[in-house]
C-alpha cells in the first residue's frame, strides 16, 4: 500500500502473511476495542485489526491496539519460575514445583508465626475476570488473608466509593451510547484523546453530527480542552467547589427537576442548605472561574434535554476524589440526568479489566458486588464454596495504600504481587523501596522478569499475558468481552489461573476444596453466584459474547442481549430503592504554591504509553515517541528561569526531587506544569502521599514544586539514560 505524494518519499507498509484471525479485546485501556489478531502460517501473531461490526470501536483502534502484537515478543519475558534465598543475589532458575511449594510455606510459616493477616496479596486490573474470581476463592476461601486488594485502588476506586455512596451500588449507569444521545457534555479531568482515544473518536463523531456543547474542566489546556465549547481551568483541588456552585445555581434559579428529586431521592433537605453557602460570587474565588461562567454552565446542563458527565483520574486521584464523585452524581440527580439516554455519570475506567476485579475479584468483599461485612452474603458464599461461613472476616481489611504503611509498621511480614508494579506506581518512591526491603517474603507474578518490583522478590512466577490464554474483560460501560487464545506463552510460563489452582491445592490440608480449573470452569461459576445481582451473567456465554462482539451486564432471560443502562426506573441500590443527596463541604487540604515551591504539579498520561510503560516501553513504535520523562512548562516561565526548549530541569517538592526534559508549550498556565506520570523513579517521587478518606486513593494530581535549572547537562542526559535502559 502506498502513501504520500506521487512522487516523494511514499511509505510502504509491509503486506503481512496472515493465515488466520483470531478474536480479542485489547489488554491495553478499559475502552474495550474489539480486534482481531493476524496469526501466520508458522503460528506467529503479526498483525492486529479492529473488528468492524463491534460496536465499541467500529473497525479502528488506537497506536498501542494497532502495535499489541508485538508484545508477545517483547523483551525480558518471564520463562521460567526463579528464587533466591536473600533478595539482591541472583535468582536461580528452578521448576513450578519448588517454586510453588517454596512460596506455600513461606506463606503458611509466616501466617503460623504473626497471624493470618500478615501476608497481604495485591493484584491486578490485568487478568481475566475468571482469574480475579479464582484468586478470590483462592485469597478469601483458602488462604484467609483480609490484606488483599487490587491496583485498581490508585486508580477508579473514588469512582467506585462514589456510585456506593450515591446510588448504593458500584457500577458505571451509562454507555458509550449516552454520546449519541446526550445534549451537553460536561467532561471533569478528563482528557479522552490521549487516555481513551477510541472512547474520544466515538465522542467526537457525535459532536460533529449534533452539535452538541462540550465543556472541559481541567486546570490545563489538554487535547479535548482545544476542542471545547467552554474550558473551565480550574484551580487543581477544587472540583468540588466548582459541582457545589454548579447545584447551587440550578436550585436557585429553579432548574431542577423536582418530580425526579422527590420520587427517588433523599437527601435533598440537608444537600441545598450546604449548596447554599456556594453562590458563583464566593466559589469563583476559590475554584477560579469566573461567576458568569459558573452560571452560564449550570444553565446550559440544567436546561438540556439530556446532559452527561463524563470524568477520570483528575475527580479520582485527590485527597477529595470519592466526594468529587458524589458531587457529579448530585448534579446529575437534580437534573434527573440518571439511567435515561444521554444523561448520565460515565467514570471513564482506567485499566482493560479494573471493572472485572471490581465485579468478581473479591478484593472490596465478595464476588458480585456482595460485602463481607453483610451475613447473607457471607453465608450464600461459604455454601457456594462449600467452606465454614467463620472463616470469613466480617468487615474488608486494607486497601492497597494502606498495605504499605502496615509494612512499615511490622503488621505485615509478607507479600505477593500478581501484576502489579508499585516501585513505580506507588507514591514516594524512595519510601516504597524501604518498605520493600523489610519484607521477610515477596513473590512476584508478572508476564515480565524485570519489573522494578521483582528487585524485592524471593520467588517469581512467570505468567502467560493476555490473548496467550483465553477469557473475558469488563469494559468502562459495564460489556463484557471475550479474548480467545492466540499463542502459546514463552517457556514454562502459565496463566495466573493455572498458579492459583496449584497454589490452592498447597493449601488443602485434607480439605476437598472445589476449585476451577479452567476459565471456563470459573465462568460457570461466575454465572451461577451473579444470577439476580446487578451485575448478573447468567445470560453470558463465551459464544454469544464473540457473536455480539461484547454484552453489557446485566445480562439474563430477562435481558438476553443485555441492557444499556442501569438505573432506568429510577430504582436505585440502596434499600429504599431511592439515591442519596449527599451534603459535601469543602475541606481545602491542598498543598497550595508558595514562595519556595511556586508551582502547580499536575500529571497525565500520554497516548502512546500504558501506565508504568512494562509493556509500552518494550514497544518500538510506541516508545519512540516518548521515551524519557518530561515536564511541561509555559514558555513565559521557562524564560524567568533561563530554561530553554529540551534542557535538562529538576523538579523538587517537599518529599523529593526528579529530572526531567522540558518542553516549552502554552498548555500550562505560567503558575503550572505538568508531567506524565508513566515513568520509573520520576512524578510519583514529588507526590503528596495524602489518601481520600473514603477510597484510600492516593492524591497524585496535584502539589506544589520548584523548578531548578540543573547546570551540567550532559551528566543529567547520562544518569537519565542509564536510569531508563530496558
Ligand atoms: Fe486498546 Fe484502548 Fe486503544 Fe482501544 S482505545 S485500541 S482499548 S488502548
Amino acid at each position: 500500500m502506498l502513501f504520500g505524494r506521487k512522487h516523494k518519499n511514499p511509505i510502504t507498509i509491509a503486506t503481512k502473511p496472515v493465515d488466520k484471525w483470531v478474536y480479542a479485546t485489547c489488554g491495553y485501556c478499559s475502552t474495550g476495542c474489539s480486534m482481531e489478531v493476524g496469526v501466520d502460517q508458522t503460528g506467529k501473531a503479526v498483525t492486529t485489526r479492529g473488528v468492524a461490526d463491534a460496536d465499541v470501536n467500529r473497525g479502528k483502534l488506537c497506536l498501542k491496539g494497532i502495535f499489541e502484537f508485538e508484545v508477545f515478543r517483547s523483551a525480558n519475558r518471564g520463562t521460567a519460575p526463579l528464587i533466591r534465598e536473600r533478595t539482591f543475589e541472583h535468582f536461580q532458575t528452578t521448576s513450578w514445583e519448588t517454586a510453588l511449594d517454596k512460596t506455600a510455606s513461606e506463606i503458611k510459616r509466616i501466617q503460623q508465626k504473626y497471624g493470618r493477616d500478615s501476608f497481604a496479596i495485591i493484584s491486578t486490573g490485568q487478568i481475566y475476570t475468571e482469574e480475579f474470581y479464582t484468586l478470590g476463592k483462592l485469597v478469601r476461601g483458602i488462604i484467609g488473608t483480609n490484606n488483599y486488594d487490587g491496583n485498581t485502588t490508585l486508580c477508579m476506586a473514588s469512582a467506585v466509593s462514589g456510585y456506593k455512596r450515591s446510588f448504593g451500588s458500584d457500577g458505571p449507569p451509562g454507555c458509550y451510547d449516552d454520546f449519541e444521545q446526550t445534549d451537553c457534555l460536561l467532561a471533569i479531568g478528563s482528557n479522552l484523546p490521549e487516555q481513551h482515544p477510541i472512547i474520544y473518536w466515538r465522542m467526537k463523531d457525535a459532536i460533529d453530527r449534533r452539535k452538541f456543547p462540550l465543556i472541559v474542566v481541567d486546570p490545563r489546556v489538554t487535547m479535548l480542552a482545544q476542542m471545547a465549547n467552554i474550558h473551565l481551568p480550574v484551580t487543581p483541588g477544587t472540583d468540588l467547589v466548582l459541582l457545589n456552585a454548579l447545584a447551587h445555581v440550578i436550585l436557585k434559579e429553579g432548574l431542577e427537576d423536582r418530580a425526579y428529586i422527590n420520587a427517588h431521592t433523599t437527601g435533598f433537605e440537608a444537600f441545598s442548605q450546604l449548596v447554599a453557602q456556594y453562590d458563583p460570587v464566593t466559589a469563583s474565588k476559590i475554584c477560579g472561574i469566573d461567576e458568569d461562567t459558573i452560571r452560564n454552565v449550570a444553565r446550559l446542563y440544567a436546561k438540556a434535554q439530556s446532559a452527561m458527565t463524563i470524568w477520570t483520574m483528575g475527580i479520582n486521584q485527590s485527597t477529595h476524589g470519592s466526594d468529587g464523585v458524589v458531587a457529579i452524581n448530585n448534579l446529575n440527580l437534580i437534573t434527573g440526568n440518571i439511567g435515561k439516554p444521554g444523561g448520565t455519570s460515565l467514570s471513564i475506567t482506567g485499566q482493560c479489566n479494573a471493572m472485572g476485579t471490581r465485579e468478581f475479584s473479591s478484593c472490596s468483599g465478595l464476588p458480585g458486588y456482595r460485602l463481607l461485612e453483610k451475613e447473607e452474603d457471607r453465608a450464600f458464599i461459604s455454601r457456594y464454596w462449600e467452606m465454614e461461613e467463620s472463616f470469613f472476616p466480617e468487615k474488608r481489611g486494607l486497601f492497597q495504600t494502606d498495605i504499605f504503611p502496615a509494612i512499615e509498621s511490622g503488621q505485615i511480614k509478607g507479600l505477593w504481587l500478581i501484576g502489579t508494579n508499585p516501585m513505580t506506581s506507588m507514591q514516594q518512591t524512595a519510601r516504597i523501596k524501604k518498605t520493600m526491603e523489610k519484607l521477610e517474603f515477596v513473590v512476584v507474578q508478572d508476564v515480565y522478569t524485570d519489573v522494578e518490583s521483582t528487585k524485592y522478590a524471593h520467588a517469581f512466577f512467570p505468567a502467560a499475558m493476555w490473548a496467550e490464554k483465553e477469557g473475558c474483560f469488563t469494559n468502562t460501560e459495564r460489556r463484557v468481552n471475550l479474548v480467545r487464545k492466540v499463542v502459546e506463552p514463552p517457556g514454562e510460563a502459565k496463566s495466573d489461573l493455572w498458579i492459583f489452582s496449584q497454589m490452592a491445592k498447597r493449601f488443602e490440608a485434607g480439605r476437598k476444596i472445589k476449585f476451577p480449573q479452567t476459565n471456563a470452569e470459573a465462568f460457570e461459576e461466575i454465572r451461577e453466584i451473579s444470577r439476580g445481582r446487578l451485575c448478573d451473567y447468567s445470560g453470558l456465554t463465551y459464544e454469544k459474547i464473540e457473536a455480539r462482539r461484547g454484552i453489557q451486564w446485566p445480562c439474563n432471560e430477562a435481558n438476553p442481549n443485555g441492557v444499556s443502562r442501569l438505573y432506568q426506573d429510577g430504582r436505585f441500590q440502596h434499600p429504599d430503592g431511592k439515591a442519596r443527596l449527599i451534603a459535601l463541604p469543602f475541606i481545602d487540604n491542598n498543598e497550595w504554591p508558595d514562595e519556595q515551591y511556586p508551582f502547580w504539579l499536575n500529571t497525565g498520561r500520554v497516548v502512546e504509553h500504558w501506565h508504568t510503560r512494562t509493556k509500552t516501553g518494550k514497544i518500538g513504535n510506541l516508545n519512540k515517541f516518548s521515551p524519557t520523562p518530561y515536564m511541561e512548562i509555559n514558555p513565559a516561565a521557562a524564560e524567568r528561569l533561563n530554561i530553554k526548549p529540551m534542557e535538562y530541569v529538576r523538579v523538587v517538592s517537599r518529599r523529593s526531587m526528579a529530572i526531567v526534559l522540558a518542553q516549552l508549550t502554552q498548555r500550562v498556565a505560567p503558575n503550572a506544569v505538568f508531567i506524565p506520570m508513566h515513568y520509573y523513579d520520576c512524578v510519583n517521587r514529588l507526590a503528596l502521599g495524602l489518601l481520600d478518606p473514603y477510597s484510600r486513593q492516593p492524591a497524585y494530581k496535584q502539589c506544589a514544586v520548584n523548578i531548578q535549572k540543573v547546570e551540567n547537562q550532559e551528566a543529567a542526559a547520562i544518569a537519565n539514560l542509564q536510569a531508563r535502559t530496558y
